[in-house]
């Protein structure tokens, strides 16, 4: 491409910008929802913190986690979620435009599907809609500075308000029709079995305890 002759149509290669991200660098998408003050209001969201939204925002996210690819954590406060994608990812061949666009539209779509779980008496009453940005990190200190909005140097480690979403084994139990011998065909057994799921934690994910138990997440 770069070898390519100029010629006056070079212009129009600007208009299909290779969006593919760097090697070796974290993915963060960060979503944040659209003009959410308005929509705050005309839904009734208790203030400061709604926590039917914040609920909805991380059951949402938990979604986008097991519909897509390679996401190995999440991170949310308040009307917007940032999601990293694991550094070696080649998902869409990383290009930035697929990533934005899946999370975007599919964590749109949950926040409409699962609204009623969470908004039982409070109807929607308009299509809400997110916008996403595609940035790289480096290391961890620019996922939590430039992702988290937490400068990593000057925070003091303490407790902060915002949801935190890991991959961990949980046991699932469910009943199940088995094949049993014949005298207890038909029978139900309750089975289970170890699932991976993104679980929310209200962790501290700024002091290097976090990160020395989750190393999976910097691999
Ligand atoms: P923009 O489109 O630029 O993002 P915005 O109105 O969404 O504009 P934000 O800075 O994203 O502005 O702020 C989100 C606003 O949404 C908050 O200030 C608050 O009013 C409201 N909000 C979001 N989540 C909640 C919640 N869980 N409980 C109460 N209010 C919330
Ligand atoms: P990808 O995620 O890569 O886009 P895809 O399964 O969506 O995979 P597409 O090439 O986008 O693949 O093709 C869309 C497919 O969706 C069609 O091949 C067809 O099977 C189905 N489809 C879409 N719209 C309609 C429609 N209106 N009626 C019937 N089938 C449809
Ligand atoms: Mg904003
Ligand atoms: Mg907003
Ligand atoms: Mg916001
Ligand atoms: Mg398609």
């Amino acid at each position: 491409r770069a070898t390519m002759a100029k010629s006056k149509f070079e212009y129009v290669r600007d208009f299909e910008a290779d969006d593919t991200c760097l090697a070796h660098c974290w993915v963060v998408v960060r979503l944040d929802g659209r003009n959410f003050h308005r929509f705050a209001e005309k839904h009734n969201f208790a203030k400061p913190n709604d926590s039917r939204a914040l609920h909805l925002m991380t059951k949402c996210a938990q979604t986008v986690m097991e519909e897509l690819e390679d996401i190995v954590i999440a991170y949310g406060q308040s009307d917007e979620y940032s999601f990293v994608f694991k550094r070696k990812s080649n998902w869409f061949k990383r290009r930035a435009s697929k990533f934005m666009t899946h999370v975007a539209s599919q964590f749109a779509s949950s926040y409409v599907f699962y609204w009623r779980d969470y908004f039982e008496d409070q109807p929607l009453l308009y299509p809400p809609g997110f916008d996403g940005r595609g940035t790289l990190a480096a290391d961890k200190n620019e996922i939590l500075f430039s992702e988290f909005n937490i400068n990593y140097n000057n925070e003091p480690p303490m407790y902060r308000k915002g949801t935190v979403l890991l991959w961990q084994k949980v046991d699932e139990v469910t009943t199940k029709e088995v094949k049993l011998p014949v005298e207890m065909e038909g029978k139900k057994m309750a089975v289970t079995r170890t699932r991976t799921k993104p679980v929310p934690l209200h962790c501290d994910i700024i002091g290097d305890a976090f990160w020395k138990e989750h190393p999976e997440i910097l691999d």
